[in-house]
Order: C-alpha cells, then structure tokens, then sequence
C-alpha cells in the first residue's frame, strides 16, 4: 500500500524577512540562548578571548546545557549592543544556530496558530522572501551549520 505523505500546514511556503528591531534578542522575558561546544569555541574565536574567559564571563550552565547570559535588570542577550544607534549582534557570523533558525523553529512551526503567535513579537514573520518548504525544513533541521565550511547566514539579514 502506498504511504501518502501528511502535508505541512506550511506546505505553500512561509515569508519572512528580519527588521532589525532586535526583539528576538532583548527582554523583557526571561529565556535561555543555547550554545553547544563547538559553537562556544567560534564565539570565543570572534571575540578573540579564551573559551574560559568566555564561559565565565557570558555563559552559564544549565543543567546539561550552556546558555548565554542576559543582562541582569533588561533581559537582553549579553550580546545585544548599541551600535551607530542600532541595536545589533556582535556575535552575528558565528551567532547559534537557535538564533539563526529563527522564526522556523519546530514549535513555531507546528501549526499557524503558533506561527502566527510568533508574529505578534518578530515583525518580519509574514513579510519579505518566501521560503519554501523544503527550505523552511532544511533550516529547521539544521543544527551544524558550521560544517558547513562558511560562516554565512541561512536567513537573508535585515537591511
Ligand atoms: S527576527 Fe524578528 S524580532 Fe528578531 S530582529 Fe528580526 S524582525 Fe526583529
Ligand atoms: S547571540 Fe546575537 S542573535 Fe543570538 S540572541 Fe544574542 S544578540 Fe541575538
């Protein structure tokens, strides 16, 4: 017997297109910025201290995992910065992959309800460039981006 595939809702596609407003990274809600080992290494790299300087200073443990930390009254991604007056990642070509799935994260994705739940807080979800299917799934699942051998974003950046 044949298997019919069970259709995504999302199966015509999804648009996004980030708006630089850096809500994604800011409070005022409490979250966590998962970071694996690999990952803590190019971060370290970029901002040319040692992993340990890096642990102490902007990651912390939880559990089994390793997040970066917030800013303790703000709630903001301890990478978050003003620059030139724009709020900006200083982190951006090596940022974790959770930040760099963004808004195709498999709960956003699970019906449009939640999709469209996301949008009240990310202006860019239901805006700019159509993203296939199969281009939403394969940014879904893609959690070593940095075998990729470049460093480049998979989500077109804001302009
Ligand atoms: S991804 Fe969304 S919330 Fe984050 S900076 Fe872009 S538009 Fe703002
Ligand atoms: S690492 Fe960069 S992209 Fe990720 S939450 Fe922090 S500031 Fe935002």
């Amino acid at each position: 017997m044949a298997v019919t595939e069970r259709m995504p809702w999302y199966v015509a596609g999804l648009c996004f297109k980030c708006q630089g407003c850096g809500a994604c990274c800011s409070g005022p809600a409490e979250g966590y910025i998962w970071v694996t080992r690999p990952e803590v290494e190019l971060i370290a790299d970029c901002l040319e201290i040692s992993v340990s300087r890096l642990r102490r200073q902007y990651l912390k443990r939880v559990g089994l995992r390793t997040t970066i930390i917030e800013h303790e009254y703000t709630k903001d991604c301890v990478f978050l910065r003003k620059i030139d007056d724009q709020r900006q990642c200083i982190i951006y070509p090596v940022r974790p992959s959770q930040c760099r799935t963004w808004p195709f994260w498999a709960d956003n994705l699970k019906n449009a309800s939640n999709w469209n739940k996301a949008a009240r807080k990310c202006p860019g979800i239901n805006r700019g460039r159509l993203y296939t299917r199969e281009q939403i799934e394969q940014i879904k699942n893609k959690k070593k981006w940095w075998q990729d051998g470049k460093q480049q974003p998979d989500i077109e950046e804001s302009s």
